[in-house]
């Protein structure tokens, strides 16, 4: 008879996060009749609307998977830093640990007043979100393996494992103690600037919790990660060879949202897609900066510009900015004509379209789209590549300079550089760089178009029976459930 078996999953709370580690739920569940999962979730500090039909929608429509809300907690303290995203999940997931134990006991492991425990399949492991690591103690204490899921390149992943060595190697910040870094899963060094933003002191809240989380992940069970290794060779590589050595990696991707079910929006709005049926194939230049991406009116002003020299069709998200110091997304402008230099709606109208929040794979699964200027979310640069579009790198926030310094400086310029140092503020992208960037990024010749539709077919063959990613989730499942 069939070993039946249970897994519990954790993202991070972030749509970034949970979607790609749904995609993973949903892939190993067609796979593999003998599994079902739960997936805690721990409430977000601001819950979007999207998170919660998501979640809703899957649970109607994806068999043998299940969701539990947590009940919430008190925030963290008000004077924590805000705005560094990774450390805030990682203190909230700390604050939820007991809750997590308690959840899995009382499903799993009680005796006798828990119905649940008797009637589920054994538990066989947690796979945990990367900023969860904190939650590999509880699989301890409850005995069962912990698997980490990493949403980001296995350049990046190679990096945390590698910080407690440099964080040792290096006495003060690397922005100001070095010009490059030696990362094993790079080939090129690394300069200290395209690090994220909490690696650059030792003194941010957000550089000791990058170090905790590098380190504990070589306690992990395994580690499944959003990537496929025709498109990282080097990085995955480096894991066998190198003087750390993590446990097995899983490269499975890529995962990723092809109908836009994570975003509660799968339909191209009539007037986009009217508007884009209308263009010639590969002819438009697509802006679009991710779920916090925005520009302040400066920027705004020079993107225009730069837009409207290149003489380019163009679809442009453009998103107003929150608060300063708000956690809050970026929200759609009421009236986007108020940011937007004088005449411009009207002078561009012909060959332009500026619009708020777009369903980004509906977009890029469009004939009519060429380009795509991108913040490089590990998800956008993984949709680009799906659909073969050739992106132009314009990195803001989060790890998104690593992963552009990866594509375009490490694998041989699979993406065109618009800019690499960019860091909002005070720092502006010229007219001329915009120009600049869309033009070689729509250029018909360009090598980067080649590469990407090599790139896409590899990532697709990567999925199919047979392909690396599907032998992947193959051995994932030999391994958890101890088979030959
Ligand atoms: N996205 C979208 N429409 C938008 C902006 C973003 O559908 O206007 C989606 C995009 O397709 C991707 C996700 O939001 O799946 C963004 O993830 P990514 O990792 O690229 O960046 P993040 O938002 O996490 O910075």
């Amino acid at each position: 008879m069939k070993k039946k078996a249970e897994l519990v999953f954790i993202p991070a709370m972030g749509i970034g996060h949970l979607v790609p580690m749904m995609e993973f739920a949903k892939r190993l569940l067609n796979r593999d009749d003998r599994f079902s999962i739960t997936v805690f979730l721990i409430k977000p500090l601001f819950v979007s609307s999207e998170y919660i039909s998501y979640t809703d929608f899957l649970a109607d429509s994806v068999p043998r998977l299940q969701f539990i809300h947590l009940p919430e907690l008190d925030p963290p303290p008000s004077s924590y830093n805000l705005g560094n995203r990774g450390s805030l999940v990682s203190v909230l997931v700390e604050t939820h640990k007991q809750l997590v134990k308690h959840t899995i006991t009382n499903l799993f492991f009680s005796n006798s007043d828990s119905e649940s425990a008797q009637t589920r399949a054994p538990l066989a492991g947690l796979v945990i979100d990367l900023f969860c690591s904190t939650l590999i103690d509880i699989a301890n204490e409850v005995d069962v393996p912990p698997y980490i899921f990493f949403t980001s390149t296995a350049g990046f992943l190679g990096l945390l494992l590698h910080l407690p060595e440099l964080d040792n190697q290096i006495n003060t910040d690397f922005k100001d103690s070095v010009t490059e870094l030696s990362i094993p899963s790079f080939t090129n060094p690394v300069p200290p600037f395209v690090l994220p933003l909490p690696l650059w002191s030792k003194k941010d809240d957000g550089y000791d919790c990058y170090l905790y989380h590098g380190r504990r992940f070589t306690e992990a069970k395994g580690v499944i990660i959003n990537s496929f290794a025709e498109l990282e060779p080097t990085p995955l590589n480096s894991f066998s060879s190198g003087r750390i050595r993590p446990p097995p990696v899983y490269p499975v991707g890529p995962l990723i949202d092809l109908y836009g079910q994570g975003h509660n929006q799968n339909q191209l709005e009539e007037n986009i897609k009217s508007w884009l049926d209308d263009q010639p194939p590969s002819s438009v230049v697509f802006l679009c900066f991710g779920s916090r991406g925005s520009f302040n009116a400066a920027q705004v002003k020079e993107i225009a510009i730069g837009l409207e020299r290149s003489g380019h069709r163009f679809l442009w998200a453009l998103r107003r900015p929150p608060e300063k110091n708000k956690l809050h997304p970026p929200t759609d402008y009421v009236n986007i004509g108020e940011v937007l230099p004088e005449g411009f709606l009207n002078r561009t109208g012909e060959r332009g379209l500026v619009c708020g929040w777009v369903p980004q794979t509906a977009v890029l699964a469009h004939r009519a789209i060429g380009g795509f200027v991108s913040h490089c979310g590990w998800n956008s640069i993984l949709e680009g590549m799906w659909f073969g579009v050739p992106i132009a790198a314009w990195p803001l926030y989060a790890e998104q300079h690593l992963n552009a310094f990866e594509m375009v400086k490490e694998l041989g310029g699979l993406v065109v550089e618009l800019r690499l140092d960019y860091r909002g503020g005070e720092d502006l992208v010229m007219a001329e760089e915009v120009e600049r960037g869309v033009s070689r990024l729509m250029d018909s010749d360009c090598g980067v178009r080649m590469k990407v539709k090599e790139m896409m077919e590899k990532s697709k063959s990567a999925l199919m029976d047979g392909g690396s990613s599907f032998n992947f989730l193959g051995s994932f499942i030999k391994d958890l459930m101890d088979e030959d």
